[in-house]
This record gives C-alpha cells, sequence and structure tokens, in this order.
C-alpha cells in the first residue's frame, strides 16, 4: 500500500450553461445545453490523485444537501476516504455558476458556502487522519487560518506539507515555513515575489525568493514549457510533452495530485515532476475539469 495522501480543501458543483453567446445584464437567454460537474481545486486534486493510484483522505466540508451527498458518493466511487467531510447545518454546498459561449469565453460566480466554514476546530476534529499521513496537500479555497493551522500540526508531526497557493493571494512568512514545497503557477509565483514570471529565467528569480522565505521546494509551473524545480540551490527545467491543448482547466489540479502520488511512492522530486507533467499533459487534451483527469493506466511513465 503507498503512503497516505491528505488532501484538504475544497468541493464544489459546477453547473455549466453553454449557449451561442453570454447574457448581457438584466437579460435571460432561452437554448443552450446543461452540465452538472463534480468541481473545486481540492476534490480536483483529491480525484487526481486517486485516479493516479494515490491513497486519498479528503478534509473538506459541504452543506446538508443533495449537492454535498452526492459529491460524496462520487468521491467515494473514486476511491477516497470521506470519512473526514464534514456537513455544516446551515450553509448550502459550494456552487460554481458558469456560462460558457460558443468561443469557449465564460463568465463565473462562485458561491463558497460551507467551504468558507471549514475551521481549525474541523481539522482539529480531523487530526488523527492527518497525523495518518505522509504529504499534506492544499490550496487557498478555504479560509486561510484553517490553512495556516493545519500545515503547522502537520509539519510539527514531520508530514510533508504542500501548498498549491490557488487561488493567488500573498501568505504568512510563517505559513512559508511551515510548508515542505510550493507549487505556484506563473500568477501566484509572481504574487509570491514580485517577479514577473515568463520565461525559465523569470522563474528563477522568483523561485529563489520564494525559497528564500523558507519553503524547502519551490515547484512553478509554466503552462505549455512545463515545470521548474528549485531544490536547495539546484534548479531543473523540466519540459511537458508537446500535446494538442483543447482546455487547460484542472491542468494544474492535475499536476499537484500527481506530484503527490509520485513523491507517496517514494519517487524524487525531479521524477515526480516528470510523472505530474505527463499526467497534465494528458488532462489538457480533453474537456471540462474532473472528467478529464487521467487514470494511472494512461501513464507510462513511474
Ligand atoms: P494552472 O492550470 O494552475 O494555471 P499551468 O497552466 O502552469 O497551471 O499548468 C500546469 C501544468 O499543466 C503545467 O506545468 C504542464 O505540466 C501542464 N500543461 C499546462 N498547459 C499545457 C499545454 N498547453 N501543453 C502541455 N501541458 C500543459
Amino acid at each position: 500500500m503507498s503512503k497516505n495522501i491528505i488532501v484538504i480543501g475544497s468541493c464544489n458543483t459546477d453547473m455549466v450553461i453553454k449557449a451561442d453567446r453570454l447574457p448581457v445584464p438584466g437579460e435571460t437567454i432561452i437554448g443552450g445545453s446543461f452540465m452538472m460537474n463534480p468541481g473545486g481545486k481540492g476534490a480536483n486534486q483529491a480525484v487526481a490523485a486517486a485516479r493516479l493510484k494515490g491513497n486519498v483522505h479528503f478534509i473538506a466540508k459541504t452543506g446538508n444537501d443533495l449537492f454535498g451527498k452526492r459529491s460524496i458518493e462520487q468521491y467515494e466511487d473514486e476511491g477516497i476516504h470521506v470519512e473526514n467531510i464534514y456537513s455544516d447545518p446551515t450553509l448550502p454546498s459550494g456552487v460554481a455558476l458558469i456560462m460558457v459561449d460558443m468561443n469557449g469565453e465564460n463568465s463565473i460566480a462562485i458561491a463558497s458556502g460551507a467551504n468558507g466554514s471549514l475551521s481549525p476546530e474541523d481539522i482539529r476534529k480531523a487530526q488523527p487522519t492527518i497525523e495518518k499521513g505522509d504529504i499534506l496537500l492544499m490550496q487557498l479555497e478555504i479560509p486561510i487560518e484553517t490553512v495556516e493551522y493545519a500545515a503547522q500540526i502537520a509539519s510539527e508531526q514531520g508530514i510533508k506539507v504542500i501548498l498549491n497557493p490557488a487561488p493567488a493571494r500573498a501568505l504568512s512568512n510563517k505559513l512559508l515555513q511551515n510548508l515542505y514545497m510550493i507549487i505556484p503557477n506563473e500568477t501566484e509565483a509572481e504574487i509570491l515575489s514580485g517577479v514577473k514570471v515568463t520565461d525559465w529565467e523569470s522563474a528563477r528569480k522568483a523561485a529563489d525568493i520564494i525559497s528564500a522565505k523558507g519553503v524547502d521546494i519551490v515547484v512553478i509551473t509554466l503552462g505549455s514549457k512545463g515545470a521548474l524545480i528549485k531544490e536547495k540551490d539546484t534548479f531543473h527545467e523540466v519540459p511537458v510533452p508537446k500535446v494538442k491543448a483543447v482546455d487547460t482547466t484542472a491542468a494544474g489540479d492535475t499536476f499537484c495530485g500527481a506530484l503527490c502520488v509520485a513523491l507517496s511512492e517514494d519517487v524524487d522530486v525531479l521524477d515526480a515532476v516528470k510523472f505530474a507533467n505527463k499526467c497534465a499533459s494528458i488532462t489538457v487534451t480533453r474537456m471540462g475539469a474532473q472528467p478529464s483527469l487521467p487514470y494511472r493506466k494512461e501513464i507510462d511513465v513511474l
């Protein structure tokens, strides 16, 4: 059995309407197709890791409603441990309303609902599960004090804490010092370092600044270029396989989930990033978030 990966983060239901064009304020458009998909960065990363054969425990919060119950059933079907998904008695489950036009242009509104009430108290309840973990993966779609608290108790136990700092925001040095690894994309790396990241060179500069704040390993994802690793004083530029990208939704989520799976199998960081690149490059060839996440049998490296 591979080591335990704990994911703490958001779960949403994405409700998507595809229409010829986006409505303007006050307008009603009739026609178009409707799809309902599970989403949220926490859930996407948990599902990505589970499909790649990680042993995943997901800690999250839903509302006491049909969306929440359905999401939990779907995670169970993916083989995820769901014992620490809590239910908020008053708030609804997180929902994203997404409208997409013929050109793929979109307009999105997210109501975080119960994701916003996942609290340090919930993390205390889940502490026995967290302490069984080897790797803790988090993002920033839940309250920052919850992320900070979980990072602190996990790092005290010697658990490798990995943060995907999305959506982008500034972070306290205390949180950064509790991280084993941070995985920002170009925008997030810019917010954390003040350096505009556009290529390998600028990514190196950003990684230097971020690692100086106390994170052991910095991995900056650079879209179709691949990813840069900074570990101690060594850099690796890891290119991604060339593919025909049709939709990059959940590319970063796949990358993070995959990287944790490889680390949970005691693969070194360079090979883990190669594996993550390969997995994320498959996701971008397919439409949607969770429907596009690859399965282990599709990956020929590692
Ligand atoms: P995010 O989705 O968080 O914005 P990136 O765009 O940096 O993050 O993508 C994350 C990873 O997904 C990249 O490091 C790479 O492995 C893969 N990826 C993204 N875009 C492409 C692409 N066009 N072709 C191949 N792989 C891609």
